[in-house]
């Protein structure tokens, strides 16, 4: 599908993606690339510019909203203030002349799911910003849409709050089984939540595929550093080995293709993940078949958990990062050591 409001760019540009029954799926990507544009497509609150948007396999691409029976939600929780949290939840169950007794009944118990019992009478001016948007979640699957849409919807909540209702909203989306399609550009948020990510980037999808294979397998440099902390060491253009920056290293590197990619790369990069960058004292340490490359530790930051080591690479100004492990305690600033990483470990993009 295409969305061109004749910018220079079209806001969404000839994506192409199948949503299965059932899924969690986000759209991550930056803002302006476009998810939003995709979502409102979905529910109908824009229209095409080209392509197709299927539902259940019936073409929905001219039907106006309510008549797809999907569920929204928003960053800003959109309660109808003057109405009570059960006239709030019930009023799609009026739209639809549902009988006053089942009604009743479907409230209280989408308010039991998303753990909101007894506020029936409850103005919305009365909630905090988290019951709010609860509320506003129940109001959206209380009449149990084909798919939920939500859009950035714990944009405006706290980090501890953000958390905890991200746990919520995976409970939810296990419990009614639903399809449920997120939008964020938290990565943390989307790798936490979703069965599938779909990565934005320029009005077009990047990459799709579960949280590990993104973070495992990028495809593009875009996704490798979108998603979590990576190293990316350019190979330029002069085939392996030989790259001016790369001083006193050893390395294998399958080949000069990737995935995805016809033929062989001009210009390449290895991706190679923090936790997957080692430190040797000793060269003669690094195992067999290890790539590696001499380096100098130029920082070193507390995490917490672990401790990161920033590097300087191969004598020529490149840069890299390293987790240390606790028992790793002797090393300092200036040590002269050897980088290392298994080559299983690393990934071969476009650069
Ligand atoms: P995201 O949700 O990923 O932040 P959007 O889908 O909102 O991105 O926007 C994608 C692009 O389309 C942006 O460049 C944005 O400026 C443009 N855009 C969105 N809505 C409109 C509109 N109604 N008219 C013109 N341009 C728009
Ligand atoms: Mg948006």
């Amino acid at each position: 599908m295409t969305k061109d409001y004749g910018l220079a760019v079209p806001a969404v540009d000839d994506i192409s993606l199948t949503i299965e029954p059932g899924e969690f799926m986000t759209f991550l990507g930056p803002s302006g690339s476009g998810k939003t544009t995709t979502l409102n497509l979905i529910a109908g609150f824009d229209t095409l510019s080209g392509g197709t948007i299927a539902l259940n396999g019936t073409d929905v691409g001219s039907l106006p909203p309510h008549k797809r029976n999907l569920g929204m939600l928003f960053q800003n929780y959109a309660l109808f203030p003057h109405m009570t949290v059960a006239q709030n939840v019930g009023y799609p169950l009026r739209e639809r002349k549902m009988a006053k007794t089942d009604i009743a009944r479907r409230v209280s118990e989408v308010l039991n799911l998303v753990q909101l019992p007894g506020r029936d009478g409850n103005y919305p001016a009365q909630l905090s910003g988290g019951q709010q948007q609860r509320v506003a979640l129940a109001r959206a699957i209380v009449f149990q849409p084909e798919a939920l849409l939500l859009d950035e919807p714990l944009g405006a909540l706290d980090r501890n709050l953000r958390g905890t209702l991200q746990e919520e909203i995976r409970r939810i989306h296990r419990e009614v089984g639903s399809t449920f399609v997120f939008v964020t550009h938290d990565q943390e948020e989307a790798m936490n939540l979703s069965d599938r990510i779909a990565l934005f980037n320029n009005g077009r999808i990047e990459q799709v595929g579960t949280p590990e294979q993104l973070y495992r397998e990028p495809e593009t440099l875009f996704t490798a550093t979108f998603l979590g902390d990576s190293n990316v060491f350019d190979l330029g253009d002069k085939g392996f080995g030989t790259h001016a920056g790369w001083e006193d290293c050893r390395w294998t590197v399958d080949s000069y293709t990737v995935a995805g990619h016809p033929g062989v790369l001009s210009h390449a990069a290895i991706v190679v993940r923090p936790e997957d960058l080692f430190i040797a004292r000793d060269p003669v340490s690094v195992p067999p078949g290890a790539n590696a490359v001499s380096a100098t530790i130029q920082d070193l930051e507390y995490m917490g958990s672990y401790r990161a080591a920033l590097l300087h690479l191969g004598g020529n100004g490149l840069r890299g990062r390293a987790r240390i492990d606790a028992s790793e305690s002797t090393l300092t600033v200036g040590d002269q050591v050897t980088a290392w990483w298994r080559p299983e470990r690393q990934r071969v993009v476009a650069a």
